[in-house]
């Protein structure tokens, strides 16, 4: 789950990062306002959820409120990345001298969480990453202990950092660890942090992203979810019980059972086909839930065909069965379906299938192969 800046901006403050005030906006005018109450330069931002919204045209400088008020009428209500910007975040803009790149995250491949940071700060870390990795100072912690002070400081340093400046870089990076830590996050980013000319360390941008594994026991995270501004169809599949991640490829697959679902991608890959989601409809999924992660899965534009393979333990096939003829009825468009089922109540399964003219394979391999074809 992202959490919006301006929630990322309190939740960063409030364990001591230097962040500058800033008020959200949702008109011009409630944008020149919160200008003249800051005074003199300010930056005004769209508020939405997807980055890189400096190269979008989403974030503005503008000198006084009717340039503050000019910036917003020029954002509000643009797109970013399929994202309608609705709010603008409006703060003091602070004088660059040096932009930082800092965050912290999971590398998976190492299996610990990570402190990231560089000097090339401001634009994509993924591009330096990919370019100059050496360019990146990296701690690997653990999340128990947070990060030495002697390691901090030593990034600070390999920053360019002098003095006092490593003594605040410390403290920002000790917090940063600790919003990752307290809130679960995958990603906490502060990009850029800047020096101004007067050598003060601002942090001007703030990217949090929860685990969604952890809401659970984060309710008050929860509570910043914004369902606006996430993807309709995972917002759909949320409300409905159902994993959905939406992927690139044009085989809509609908599976029991999120290691079945990864296995059915595997397979349909195997054949040489591309998967156009993750899709997990649960244990005990009746014909109801069915129904709706078939509409889910088709109101992908770019689903040619949709492989169904259930195996029934706690779900039953029969139900299956009436779930995926019942969306078969309200199907927006129609694209061939290949379906495996088996398991509990199979045989009444395949029977109401037949019954309805759909030919059920029992194997997964053999389905596989169909649904590759269908969409060549
Ligand atoms: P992002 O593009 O979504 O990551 O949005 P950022 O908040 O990081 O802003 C993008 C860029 O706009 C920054 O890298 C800065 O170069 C510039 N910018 C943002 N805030 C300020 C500010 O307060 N002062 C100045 N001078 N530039 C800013
Ligand atoms: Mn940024």
């Amino acid at each position: 789950m992202k959490v919006h800046e301006s929630d990322a901006r309190r939740i960063f403050a409030d364990r001591g990062l230097p962040v500058p005030p800033s008020r959200v906006a949702t008109t011009p005018d409630e944008s020149a306002t919160a200008a003249g109450e800051f005074g003199g330069l300010v930056v005004v931002k769209a508020l939405v959820l997807a980055g890189g919204r400096g190269k979008a045209g989403g974030v503005k400088l503008a000198d006084g409120p009717e340039a503050a008020r000019e910036a917003a009428e020029a954002i509000l209500g643009i797109e970013i990345r399929g994202e309608r910007v609705r709010r603008v975040l409006v703060a003091p803009a602070v004088d660059i001298d040096r932009e930082i790149y800092l965050g912290v995250t999971i590398d998976r491949e190492r299996q610990s969480a990570v402190v990231m940071a560089s000097a090339a700060g401001g634009i994509d870390i993924e591009e330096v990453a990919a370019d100059t990795p050496e360019a990146i100072q990296r701690i690997e912690f653990d999340v128990a202990r947070g990060v030495e002070a002697w390691q901090a400081r030593a990034v600070g340093f390999a920053l360019g950092l002098g003095g006092r400046q490593v003594l605040d870089f410390v403290g920002i990076l000790n917090g940063l660890v600790r919003a990752f830590v307290e809130c679960d996050a995958s990603l906490a980013e502060v990009n850029p942090l800047v020096v101004s000319p007067d050598g003060k360390l601002w942090a001007i941008d703030a990217k949090l992203n929860i685990d969604d594994n952890a809401l659970g026991r984060r309710p008050e995270l929860e509570q910043l979810r914004d369902d606006a501004a996430e993807e309709p169809a995972e917002a759909l599949a949320r409300a409905a019980g159902i994993s959905y991640i939406k992927l690139d490829g044009d085989i809509g697959c609908m599976v029991n059972g999120a290691g079945l679902a990864m296995a059915t991608m595997d397979v349909v890959k195997h054949y040489g086909g591309e998967p156009a989601n993750f899709l997990d409809v649960g244990g005990g999924a009746g014909a109801e839930r069915v129904s709706a992660a078939l509409s889910i899965i088709l109101d992908d534009p770019n689903v040619r065909a949709v492989f169904v393979n259930i195996f029934g333990g706690i779900t039953r096939a029969d139900d299956v069965a009436q779930g995926v003829l019942a969306a078969r009825e309200s199907m927006p468009r129609a694209v061939p379906l290949v379906v495996r089922l088996m398991g509990t109540n199979e045989a009444e399964g395949l029977r109401l299938l037949a019954d309805a003219g759909i030919q059920a394979e029992r194997s997964m391999d053999a389905a596989a192969r169909l649904a590759v074809e269908a969409v060549r």
